[in-house]
């Protein structure tokens, strides 16, 4: 019952709190959106196990925060050796369970999860100092202090390694740690727990609650005994999780959605333009970087729509085991009738759509077609919320001035993409963009000691390298004075 096999891979699918696994009254099903079989059912977790996973991180605090961080960072290398040795395994679970390729996982993804432990583990070690000043002859030591007990909330688009993004420095910080998977792809936080376990993390220090965000993600959410909300999902989740932390005034740090601009300007390589335009497809549109809507200036706009249409003809959309395939299913059934519920109103609204607006049922129903929606009308729907499907808007704009004001038109501001032939333009143009990450002429270049979160409605605060400690830890001044000292 509570030992599940996934894609040849041997999951526990109890809670893991205080070093040990936990059972749960009711327990909910985790399906594939490969083909929707039932994978597993996983031990759904609520205010009981919310609270036994804070208490058993508050006991496991002292210990792990007495620890120098190269202690810490011992421990988690050895995790991340862990993780390292299994990215096959991790690899296979994760797409069974929510349908991303498996190339990327185990090429680009779990590595990145090696990643995130090792590289905060050693910015702790190395980076984490900041030189002495000096006021009226006082000397002011800055030093980051473990926090007490982060609670990680995240989404199922990339399950263990936006889980780890936060878990890592939670942990070099040396915070103790309750994680909470998504529902819908529950499995890699299971086996991660396991790894580390094994690994010698100490008991207490990683914590996974499993279930539903209004059950166990409220209850962790609303217990005073935590010192951190990191929170990777949905604007109107983050609300909710606003209020509750409120109540205990907790400090947030928020990964929201995107409605990020792709801009071309009329001296872009056309080349470099349609590739990026393409990628944005990546993940079945289940990023919440992607740039969905492309900007393009009206001189280049009939061939680049040309060239790149001809492309996303070409997009090989499949199962995600598969080598060949470039696009996968999407999450859920709920999740694809939302995606065409968004182009049947677009539609309804007087958009056209160019290509796809529907599912791909020679695969299945999570397969959604990829999808170009052209001629929508200035303001509406499907040019300013968050569709996280393969569904790109494509406008066009006059002078450089016209872009900008389009590509900051929406309350978000995660990220943005400018494809251009000149430097010059590139920085007055990068200069008045909002948004937390602009790539100019790349795409998902991303090195973890660069500030990332977004502007807007797109998140609070930033993580990554310094940022992320600051959140973490507490961070405390003392002031030396020159005068006092008896004991010389
Ligand atoms: P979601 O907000 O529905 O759920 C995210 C997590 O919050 C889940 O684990 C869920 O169980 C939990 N949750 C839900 N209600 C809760 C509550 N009341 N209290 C506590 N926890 C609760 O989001 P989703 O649909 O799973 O994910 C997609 C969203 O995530 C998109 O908007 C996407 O852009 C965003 N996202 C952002 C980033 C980023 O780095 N900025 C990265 C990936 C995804």
């Amino acid at each position: 019952m509570s030992l599940a096999e996934v894609a040849g891979v041997q999951v526990d699918t109890r809670h893991w709190i205080g070093g040990q696994r936990v059972s749960s009254p009711e327990t909910f099903a985790t399906v594939s959106p490969i083909d929707g079989t039932e994978l597993a059912q996983v031990a759904r977790g609520g205010k009981t196990e919310a609270d036994a996973a804070v208490a058993a991180a508050r006991a496991a605090f002292p210990a792990w925060a007495a620890l120098s961080p190269q202690e810490r960072g011992a421990i988690l290398h050895r995790v991340a050796d862990n993780v390292e040795s299994h990215i096959e395994e991790l690899s296979q679970l994760e797409t069974a369970d929510n349908g991303s390729l498996l190339r990327s996982h185990r090429r680009g993804v779990m590595p990145r999860v090696v990643t995130n432990l090792r590289f905060f583990a050693d910015y702790a070690i190395n980076e984490l100092h900041h030189p002495v000043f000096e006021t009226r002859g006082h000397d002011n030591h800055v030093s980051w202090d473990p926090s007490g007990v982060a609670v990680i909330i995240t989404p199922w688009n990339a399950p263990l390694m936006l889980a780890t993004w936060r878990i890592g420095p939670a942990l070099a910080s040396g915070d103790t740690v309750v994680a909470k998977p998504p529902e819908w792809a529950p499995l890699t936080a299971s086996l991660f727990a396991q790894l580390a376990h094994e690994a010698g993390l100490p008991a207490g220090v990683f914590n996974v609650v499993q279930g539903f965000g209004t059950e166990a993600g409220a209850a962790l959410t609303a217990n005073p005994g935590i010192s951190r909300i990191c929170f990777t999902g949905s604007v109107p989740t983050a609300k909710v999780i606003a209020h509750a932390a409120a109540d205990n005034l907790i400090p947030c740090s928020f990964e929201l959605g995107g409605k990020s601009p792709t801009v071309i300007l009329d001296d872009a390589d056309l080349d470099l333009a349609v590739d990026l335009a393409v990628e944005q497809y990546d993940n079945a549109g289940q990023v919440c970087l992607a740039g969905t809507r492309l900007l393009v200036q009206e001189g280049i706009a009939d061939e680049f729509t040309a060239r790149f249409a001809e492309r996303a003809a070409q997009i090989r959309q499949g199962d995600p085991r598969d080598e060949e395939t470039q696009i996968g299913p999407n999450i859920h059934l709920k999740h694809v009738e939302r995606v065409e519920g968004f182009i049947d109103r677009a539609r309804a609204d007087g958009a056209t759509v160019a290509y796809g607006g529907e599912r791909n049922t020679d695969l299945g129903p999570h397969y959604f077609r990829p999808t170009l929606i052209v001629d929508a009308p200035a303001g509406s729907e499907i040019l300013t919320q968050e569709v996280f499907g393969p569904v790109l808007t494509m406008q066009t704009f006059a002078s450089d001035d016209e872009g900008l004001a389009l590509a900051n038109g929406t309350e978000f501001g995660l990220a943005a993409c400018v494809v251009t032939g000149s430097r010059e333009r590139a920085e007055a143009f990068t200069k008045h963009l909002v948004a937390g990450t602009i790539w100019v002429n790349c795409f998902f270049v991303r090195d973890l000691a660069a500030p990332f979160g977004g502007s807007k409605r797109s998140g609070i605060g930033r993580e990554g390298g310094l940022w992320s400690f600051d959140f973490y830890a507490d961070v405390k001044n003392t002031v030396y004075a020159p005068n006092g000292w008896t004991k010389e």
